[in-house]
């Protein structure tokens, strides 16, 4: 892609600003490298359509962790592997699901990650809307259960993707109506007390056994997206020993319809998936490019390799990984030298929970005052518009200098927010100034866990941008006078697997 506005931008970027130091030269080298030489798309379109998606546990996660390693090392990089301990894998297997009454077609179908399949068996039943939230109601639903396909919520409200935006007052009056919906459903009012919230949380990890010792078939998930999108999550720590299908959002609402009216659908389905039984290894992949003045202080560029399976995790976020290994390209190809070390991790784990980047933060604990900043890209392949302060509303002025290079490439845009849901979120417990870049959506509540999560809704301009920026920012905060002030440090709770209650595993 040529761009007229690389010139620009490279002439018309400020010089040292006084007050946070932050020194721009080097932006239009770094701006000229990664749009006149990008190599994005090519790296994208290997790790999607050749390597495919790479679910954690899987085969195709390491062939991504090796892949990356040559492709920095052929970039004159450092680069490798970095371990740590995950659950156990999962295998997704064949699925078939149709509608037998009141009427026969075939569903969309896909299986919840970590859940069992049927034993291969074909097995068929009512639908049956229950309750489950409580061991009270599930008592109280104990016939229904037994022999039924079963779904446990009202159907998701989902706005129409062609109509106007949706504002609060809407998503306020979507959510009550549901609560209201699914209230003709509930067995029992929720009881708010300590003991018993307690108790809700064994109980939902012992529900898919006891619903299974009760004889249900299986667990009916809504997708929640339109257009038979399809949804994914699931964990190796919340492993289901009953089958949990996703299916289409317009079948979910379709079943909950006939409920209504007072007629029963008949759901056969049958699931093959593999559960492991030991825990497997996973590796984050690490490349850096050593800092001439100030080597044992540390910015990193990082994305997530993982992802879900049904597509091929492309937005989400072979998109982040590949700009991120771009970025680092650009910087060294440009052969300008950063005065602290860059280095680029491409994390593993971040779809079970954020695994990868946790275990890297807390393997380095020690030196994590010594990380000058943490940035991320995990929002899909949009272009970057600019940064959320993620509580650091004092680094205000600093973000807007950071970015004035390119702003004229539409990345100017600084904004008071705390953004959830990525890997910056495992550095800052430490004091690490982390942040996660704010990007134009380009349909990624569509393409994101979904089928469709694939090469050709990447969009070239968009990514060449988001590796000019990352670029340019990293190389910027490699190179500020000082370290930035530190965060609060809070305490990191090792996470905690609660095991289902004694006796209901061996069922
Ligand atoms: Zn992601």
């Amino acid at each position: 892609m040529k761009h007229s506005l690389t010139l620009l931008a490279a002439l018309i970027a400020t010089p040292l600003a006084a007050q946070t130091g932050v020194d721009t030269a080097g932006a239009g080298v770094l701006i000229d490298q990664a749009v006149q030489h990008s190599e994005v798309m090519a790296n994208l379109e290997y790790l999607t359509d050749v390597i495919g998606p790479r679910l954690t546990g899987s085969p195709a996660m390491k062939r991504a962790n090796d892949w990356t390693e040559a492709r920095f090392k052929a970039y004159g990089l450092a680069s490798w592997q970095e371990a740590w301990e995950y659950g156990v894998a999962w295998e997704r297997g064949e699925i078939a699901f149709r509608i037998e009454s009141p009427f026969v077609r075939n569903l969309t179908a896909q299986s919840w990650a970590w859940t069992a399949g049927t034993g291969g068996k074909t097995r068929t039943g009512p639908v049956a809307m229950v309750d489950v939230s409580s061991p009270e109601s599930l008592a109280v639903y104990q016939d229904k259960i037994r022999g039924s396909w079963l779904m446990l919520r009202a159907p998701s409200n989902i706005w129409n993707p062609d109509g106007p935006p949706m504002t609060a007052e809407d998503s306020a009056a979507m959510e009550a109506e549901r609560a209201a919906r699914m209230a003709a459903f509930r067995a029992a009012p929720a009881d708010t007390s300590r003991a018993a919230r307690e108790a809700r949380r064994q109980f939902a990890v012992d529900r898919n056994y006891l619903l299974k010792n009760a004889g249900a078939l299986g667990v009916l998930t809504d997708a929640s997206k339109e257009y038979a999108l399809m949804n994914m999550s699931g964990s190796a720590y919340s492993v289901s020993p009953l089958p949990n299908v996703v299916i289409a959002h317009e079948d979910y609402t379709l079943f909950s319809r006939l409920l209504e009216r007072g007629m029963t659908p008949t759901v056969s389905g049958r699931v093959t998936n593999t559960i492991g039984t030991t825990p497997v290894t996973q590796w984050n992949t690490v490349a850096e490019i050593r800092g001439t003045e100030w080597p044992d202080e540390v910015v990193i560029l990082g994305g997530h390799l993982d992802s879900w399976d049904l597509g091929t995790g492309t937005t989400d976020n072979a998109t982040g990984s590949m700009v991120v290994m771009e970025a680092a390209r650009a910087i060294i190809q440009s052969g300008l030298k950063p005065k602290r070390t860059m280095r680029f991790i491409l994390f593993s784990g971040e779809e079970e929970g954020l695994l990868g980047s946790v275990a890297y933060a807390a393997r380095h604990a020690d030196a994590m005052d010594k990380v000058q900043a943490v940035l991320v890209l995990d929002n899909g392949t949009g272009m970057i518009t600019g940064m959320a302060l993620q509580g650091r509303d004092q680094d205000e002025q600093l973000w807007k200098d950071l970015l004035a290079p390119v702003a004229s490439l539409g990345a100017g845009t600084v904004r008071s927010a705390n953004k959830g849901g990525t890997d910056h979120l495992a550095f800052i417990p430490y004091g690490v100034p982390g942040w996660n870049f704010d990007q134009e959506s380009r349909g990624y509540n569509h393409t994101h866990h979904s089928q469709v999560d694939t090469y050709d809704h990447a969009v070239p301009g968009d990514l060449i941008q988001a590796s000019a920026v990352m670029a340019v920012t990293g190389y910027e905060l490699a190179n500020l006078p000082a370290l930035l002030p530190r965060g609060p440090v809070t305490p990191v709770t090792p996470r905690t697997v609660l095991p289902p209650s004694p006796g209901l595993a061996a069922k």
